[in-house]
């Protein structure tokens, strides 16, 4: 168990506090990983497309041995496994699962970027990291404190409540 690996839920679709449920049970049965931290859930106003429902996020921190790669691949069969269909770019969704840090790795794969592409811009992660560790370091060594006020000063339509 030797990376600590931030991974952000997301639902909005159905009974999404459950589809996160469940999503976190299929999470802590990966052999190789260990759930050592959740946030709260967060309430979130939709993002990229407006014309959908509300988003139930969470952040969670993990410990695992499992490459970044396979750690995807488990959390892709999870999404398929709770009735995940590839709606369009940022459409609704049962599950999003995403790796958002992996330790402080740079993954520049065409299937996998880390840290998460929207990371930086996304309120609605940033606050839920900052809520399980508020010490988390980013590669380019910049702190997840400073990257959240940078978030908040350009926050538009941005949306947050902690449930
Ligand atoms: P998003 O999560 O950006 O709203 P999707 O979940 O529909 O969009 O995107 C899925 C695609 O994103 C997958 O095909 C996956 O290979 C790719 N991807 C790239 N980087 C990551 C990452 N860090 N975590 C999860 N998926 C990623
Ligand atoms: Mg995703």
């Amino acid at each position: 168990m030797n990376k600590k690996v931030y991974i952000g839920l997301g639902s909005n679709l159905g009974n999404k506090s459950k589809n996160i449920q469940n999503a976190l049970d299929f999470i802590a049965d990966i052999e190789g990983v260990n759930i050592n931290k959740l946030s709260s859930l967060y309430l979130t106003a939709p993002w990229g497309r407006t014309d959908q429902d509300h988003f139930i996020n969470q952040v969670i921190e993990i410990e695992t041995d499992l490459s970044a790669l396979k750690l995807l691949y488990h959390l892709q069969d999870i999404e398929i496994k709770l009735g995940r269909q590839r709606d369009g770019k940022w459409g609704p969704r049962i599950i999003d699962l995403d790796v958002l840090l992996y330790g402080e790795e740079i993954i520049n794969l065409e299937e996998l970027k880390v840290p998460h592409p929207y990371l930086l811009e996304r309120l609605f992660v940033l606050i839920p990291l900052a809520e399980i560790n508020s010490e988390i370091q980013f590669p380019d060594g910049s702190k997840i404190r400073e990257v959240l006020s940078r978030a908040r000063a350009l926050k538009e339509g941005n949306d947050i409540i902690k449930l």
